[in-house]
């Protein structure tokens, strides 16, 4: 039997993994996922992490399921090739120029913005490959804060975004995010936006959570209630069950599994 899906994007962090939750990615999504990818259905995980950091916490789990795609950083896309994750070259090559050009411009006012945050909150700021100026706020309401402050401090310059996760937070290119890789992987597969389903359940996944990208929408029920009421306003599914217990209860949904 075939799929109604044809792509399955999922976050890692709250969304299939849960931190608390053990096991942490549950054998109620590996299994789905083992039978759709039997289908021809593409899993891509798609997650703020990098790679390291990613196949460390997928290889601690001893996930019997390998995603076909990654998309890393919430920009970067690799593709399994049978053998390991290979870079989409085009795309990551067109991402990381635009970064830099964007980000020589942006460098020079960051020392100002980490005063200003040192200034005012217990945080840690830095800079790492990824972005000039990278935050742990110490709780969600500092972040909050800063996160306000951020917004102004990308007014002068329009194609910066700030990219925000709990108490975490950097830079990006405003034309690279979880939605503009959904849609890139999705251009290259050949899929349409009715075919692909997208979790997520932090700030960081709103740009893909959008039927512009994926059709089928899922939020567990620890999602903040502002991704839940996003994928409620789109007629997606919020499950009542917590992180990948509840994607599974989505992905069942959407293949017509529950009554
Ligand atoms: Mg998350």
């Amino acid at each position: 039997m075939s799929s109604p899906l044809k792509l399955i994007s999922t976050d890692f962090d709250g969304t299939l993994h849960g931190e608390y939750e053990r096991p942490a990615i549950p054998e109620r999504f590996t299994s789905l996922i083992a039978e759709q990818q039997l289908r021809g259905v593409k899993w891509v995980i798609n997650t703020g992490r990098d790679m390291s950091s990613l196949m460390e916490a997928l290889a601690r789990e001893h996930v019997p399921v390998l995603p076909d795609y990654l998309v890393l950083v919430e920009r970067e896309i690799y593709k399994h090739d049978g053998v390991r994750y290979a870079p989409v070259e085009e795309w990551n090559a067109a991402c990381n120029r635009d970064h830099a050009e964007l980000y020589a411009r942006v460098r020079p006012q960051v020392a100002e913005l980490m005063d200003w945050v040192n200034g005012r909150f217990r945080a840690t700021v830095y800079e790492d490959v990824w972005s000039p100026f990278c935050l742990i706020a110490g709780t969600n309401a500092d972040a909050d804060q800063i996160h306000a402050r951020l917004d102004e401090f990308c007014k002068p310059f329009p194609e910066l975004a700030v990219v925000r996760n709990d108490v975490y937070a950097r830079f990006s290119h405003v034309n690279y995010n979880k939605g503009t890789a959904l849609r890139e992987l999705s251009r290259m597969l050949s899929v349409t936006s009715d075919e692909v389903l997208a979790a997520g359940d932090h700030l960081n996944d709103l740009p893909m959570l959008k039927t512009e990208h994926a059709r089928c929408l899922v939020a567990p029920s620890n999602a903040i209630s502002l991704v839940k009421d996003v994928v409620r306003r789109q007629g997606g599914y919020v499950s009542e069950l917590t992180c990948g217990n509840g994607v599974a209860e989505g992905l069942e949904h959407y293949l017509g599994r529950l009554r």
